[in-house]
């Protein structure tokens, strides 16, 4: 569908769609125990997409109409020379083209990296950091280390980055630690925002024994602190509150307590070139063989087009004992959340 005004990605159901996450690698340097198995697969190298080919890729994009670039992983920062994508990403900053250009990290590698993502002209990432006890980290993340990531927070804010936190709420893990970490976020200036979680790929845990609605963690926040419901928008699905006794701002994101899909403005591009035009349903449009079957963007402008006239309406996640198999059959780190 084109729309009159010159944007042309307009899905079924009349969303703009303004937003692309590219996950560059489904390779971490952490194994979340709600994200990844400990002994994943990952793609064999000859699969990925070159980094010369990700940005033709984001760049027809830019051109029909995408305003905001999230790069995300699997850890984008452990993609070789993930800066040189970077650096080239940039021009369409510098052009007007592209309003922001942005990226969900781990923060392990941001103390190498924050600098010059800041040069490149990125202004706010996101952090994912679900606790600030080194053994829970430890635990949570199989292989991560905290004092790396604080070191990545502290350099990132020196450079001037504005960082956003997002949290995956788990049950009895750090549920009860929410208020510390939202104090610690707001009294460093960072929103907070806290994630259910959803079942995308096979885990060794039990997910009914993680999920935590956020209907419940909010409740008991309430108890606590005095939140008022705020207009806030990102861009994203979040629901902000402001946090009277903190100042800060505390973000929910509930894929699986309220369906959010009406205003979903986004797809996903994996490292393989496939587009996936919901996280969470299994729809996907190859765009790698278009995008190799000729120097022009004709073939890939038709894929991308045909591919958004099919993006599904939303999602329907379910978590509980009678469903042991995940909704989705892939691993968060396969789109990057
Ligand atoms: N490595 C980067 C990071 O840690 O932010 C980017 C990729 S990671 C897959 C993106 C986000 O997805 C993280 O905040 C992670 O906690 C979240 N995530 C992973 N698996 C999830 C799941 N099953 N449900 C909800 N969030 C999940």
């Amino acid at each position: 569908m084109i729309d009159p005004f010159g944007r042309n990605m307009i899905d079924p159901f009349g969303r703009t769609i303004s937003y692309l996450r590219v996950s560059v690698t489904d390779r971490c340097d952490f194994r979340c125990t709600y994200c990844m198995a400990e002994d994943m697969t990952f793609l064999p190298k000859k699969d990925l997409l070159s980094l010369e080919e990700l940005d033709r890729l984001c760049t027809v994009f830019i051109e029909k109409g995408v305003k905001k670039l999230r790069l995300t992983g699997g850890e984008p920062l452990v993609r070789k020379n993930i800066m040189h994508l970077v650096r080239q990403l940039s021009r369409h900053l510098q052009s007007g083209a592209l309003e922001e250009l942005t990226l969900t990290t781990n923060g392990s590698q941001l103390s190498r990296f924050a600098a010059e993502l800041a040069d490149c002209g990125v202004k706010r990432i996101n952090v994912s950091l679900d606790t600030l006890d080194a053994g829970k980290f430890h635990q949570i993340t199989r292989w991560g280390n905290l004092g790396k990531v604080m070191e990545g927070i502290d350099a990132a804010q020196k450079a001037g980055l504005k960082i956003k936190l997002n949290a995956v709420a788990l049950r009895d893990f750090n549920d009860a630690e929410i208020p510390e970490l939202m104090r610690w976020a707001h009294g460093r200036g960072m929103d907070l925002t806290v994630i259910e979680t959803m079942p995308m790929g096979e885990i060794e845990a039990d997910r009914t024994d993680q999920y935590l609605p956020l209907s419940l963690l909010r409740a008991s926040l309430e108890r606590q602190f005095t939140l008022a419901d705020i207009p806030y928008k990102t861009g994203g699905p979040a629901r902000y509150v402001h946090v009277a006794e903190t100042g800060g701002r505390l973000g929910f994101i509930t894929p699986m307590t309220h369906n959010f899909c009406e205003s979903c403005n986004r797809v996903r591009l994996t490292c393989t070139g496939t587009l996936y035009m919901c996280l969470g349903q299994e729809d996907a449009a190859d765009l790698r063989a278009p995008l190799r079957a000729s120097e022009g963007n004709e073939l890939l402008d038709a894929a991308i087009d045909e591919a958004i006239g099919r993006k599904p309406k939303g999602h329907d996640f379910i978590i509980d004992r009678r469903t042991s198999r995940p909704s989705v059959s892939r691993h968060m780190s396969v789109t990057g959340g």
